[in-house]
């Protein structure tokens, strides 16, 4: 059976180039009738952190891969052992020598700074001990070649792979060795692994070969670059899943997009059910070029999901910015303040506006803080000559309205602009900042009729002052 893997090293925050990976390592093992494993790379003791783990398992769920759905987490420090019994086989069975030579002694030799290593140690028959490390004597002839369900068969020349470390001065082998005898040990049949491993990869299956096993069947999926080609960096882009979430991009719309990085539905669709995307990704027809995450395109995406939401689905998924959580930042407003009724009257007229959910936030912020904050220069703005006396009128006639209702605010105010030669837009634009705080917004009228004509007229007033 098929047997794929998602390997993460537990170093940071979770990257959306490891969760477009996952995706796909997890539709081709569903597809395939396989197994998904999740193994935690766990080796590198100076970076991981558990609570990086943690924060895989739970973005991976957010995305869909439930905890329940695969195999694991395995953690590779748990095949410490393993690694180190390998290293010492490649050893025993001359795969492998020792050798003492700095970076500066290559140097010297070879008279570059670049050129890697030059064998020097291969037949000097040097023993094991303390600052020597491991090399992998790599063939002089031949080519190595690769098959990949993305890239075809990319071939390396053997004589151009130098011989590598594969278990450092200390004893503990590299990652290089280690994850081959993870994938090894966990019986994994396809290796589905972004393309910045793809030079790594003759070695390791060189290091298949030479353990004696078949070497699985890669499929190294695109780089993810941002708007300047440049592969997506933790320092200079915004690369982590749970920044996304947590500013309130919907999962579904996000894995809908990861799966769209070097491929497409049928029928020049994009926005498709996650059961279409199941039934029609190609890992065969990925494109392996550099994929263009475009964090425009992921936030119109995200509106679309957003407004095809059920309106309950819509207030529910709101909940989390109404009220914080521990990776959320709690509202401007006092809990006392927040009224589940108000926010679900205004909640359809927010819908429609919002691309995410943690702009519902300053969207509806008027309604339960006792006052609004006043953007000041929205508030320069929009008092101009003769918004004063404006004001006044509109305050006048709200407070002659029989009924407070949408439709007579709009045609009291219309009335009162239509006398001073303004048009509605222009008449609105003092009451929109003296109410909400704000220049732009949901729709006036039905915002002030949820407000309320007291709450209302108390703004107004205080605006005159
Ligand atoms: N731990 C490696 C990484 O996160 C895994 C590489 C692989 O998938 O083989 O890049």
């Amino acid at each position: 059976t098929v047997r794929v893997r998602f390997a993460p090293s537990p170093t940071g925050m979770f990257h959306v180039g490891g969760a477009r990976s996952a995706l796909q390592n997890w539709i081709y093992a569903k597809q395939q009738g396989g197994v998904f494993v999740l193994r935690i790379e766990d080796t590198d003791a100076a970076r991981n952190k558990p609570e990086w783990t943690e924060g895989i398992l739970s973005a991976l769920e957010w995305i869909g891969i439930e905890r329940t759905s695969y195999e694991g987490p395995h953690f590779q420090s748990e095949n410490a052992h393993e690694h180190r019994a390998a290293a010492q086989r490649l050893y025993e069975s001359g795969r492998a020598y020792y050798c003492d030579c700095t970076r500066e002694d290559v140097q010297a030799r070879t008279g570059s700074q670049h050129s890697g290593y030059d064998g020097y140690h291969r037949d000097r028959g040097l023993g094991p001990g303390e600052g020597r490390a491991l090399r992998f004597r790599t063939p002089d002839e031949g080519e190595t070649v690769v098959v990949d369900l993305i890239r075809g068969e990319p071939t390396f020349e053997n004589k151009l792979i130098e011989d590598f470390v594969i278990a450092r001065g200390d004893g503990s082998p590299v990652f290089l060795l280690a994850n081959v005898v993870d994938d090894m040990i966990m019986g994994i049949t396809h290796v589905i692994r972004a393309e910045e491993h793809l030079p790594n990869t003759p070695k390791q299956q060189l290091l298949w070969a030479a353990l004696g096993a078949e070497p699985p069947i890669w499929a190294h999926v695109p780089v993810v670059v941002n708007e300047k080609r440049q592969k997506l960096s933790k320092r200079r882009d915004k690369v982590a899943l749970e920044a996304y979430r947590d500013e309130g991009y919907l999962a579904d719309a996000m894995r809908n997009y990861l799966m769209l990085l070097g491929w497409a539905p049928s029928g020049d669709r994009e926005i498709v059910p996650w059961s279409v995307i199941e039934e029609e990704f190609r890992l065969e027809s990925v494109n392996p070029s550099p994929a263009f995450f475009d964090e425009k395109k992921l936030r119109a995406f995200n509106g679309e999901y957003i407004r095809a939401l059920p309106a309950d689905g819509f207030v529910a998924a709101c909940q989390p910015w109404l009220t914080g959580t521990s990776t959320i930042a709690p509202p401007p407003w006092q809990p006392d303040e927040f009224d589940p009724a108000v926010f679900a009257a205004v909640a359809p007229l927010a819908q429609t506006r919002i691309a995410v959910l943690s702009e519902i936030v300053p969207n509806v912020d008027f309604l339960f803080l006792a006052t609004p904050t006043i953007d000041e220069a929205a508030w320069a703005k929009a008092m101009k000559e003769g918004s004063a006396e404006l004001l006044d009128a509109a305050i006048s006639a709200f407070e002659a309205l029989p009924s407070w209702e949408a439709e007579a605010i709009k045609a009291a105010l219309e009335a009162v602009g239509a006398e001073r030669g303004l048009k509605l837009g222009k008449a609105q634009a003092p009451v929109r900042v003296a109410v909400t705080g704000r220049t732009v917004g949901l729709p006036l009228f039905e915002s002030l009729e949820v407000l309320g004509r007291d709450r209302a007229l108390t703004r107004l007033r205080a605006a005159r002052v």
